[in-house]
């Protein structure tokens, strides 16, 4: 347990807990991006997600996949799984450096795509094929 980890440390005031069961939390994301924005915490503290043992691994996506499951049932129509490594920030309200799984429910043009994700397209392109030739070799060497 890391003591300046609020995902070590819930506040129970600040962040509401949905679940509490072995090795896993699921709580209410505070701050959140949309309504809904949920995560998905291993209650061992590790940075990096390869750091989870395998029990750790099957407790962490079985939970996300079963609450993304719920959010589309009950609450949007769908749902994005989000995990982030991100070592050159440092950690904030935003940014917790214990791994976790954001669930954020989607609808069609949502606040997220109007605020953020329409300015994507632009970025979207065909990999040229010196590009493709580079990241078959990078990754797929073992
Ligand atoms: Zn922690």
């Amino acid at each position: 347990m890391i003591i300046n980890c609020p995902f070590c440390n819930i506040n129970q005031e600040k962040t509401r807990v949905i679940e509490d069961r072995e090795g896993i939390l699921v709580v209410l994301s505070n701050p959140r991006l949309l309504p809904g924005h949920t995560l998905v915490i291993p209650k061992r503290h590790v940075e990096k997600i390869w750091e989870l043992n395998t029990d750790e691994r099957k407790g962490l996506f079985d939970t996300a996949i079963e609450y993304q499951k719920k959010i589309i049932e009950r609450y949007a129509k769908g749902c994005d799984i989000r995990q982030n490594y991100r070592p050159f920030l440092s950690q904030s309200d935003v940014k917790v450096d214990h791994v976790h799984i954001h669930l954020i429910p989607r609808e069609n043009e949502d606040e997220l795509y109007q605020k953020s994700m329409q300015f994507e397209h632009d970025m979207w392109a065909r990999p040229s094929s010196s590009e493709l030739e580079k990241f078959i070799k990078l990754f797929g060497e073992k």
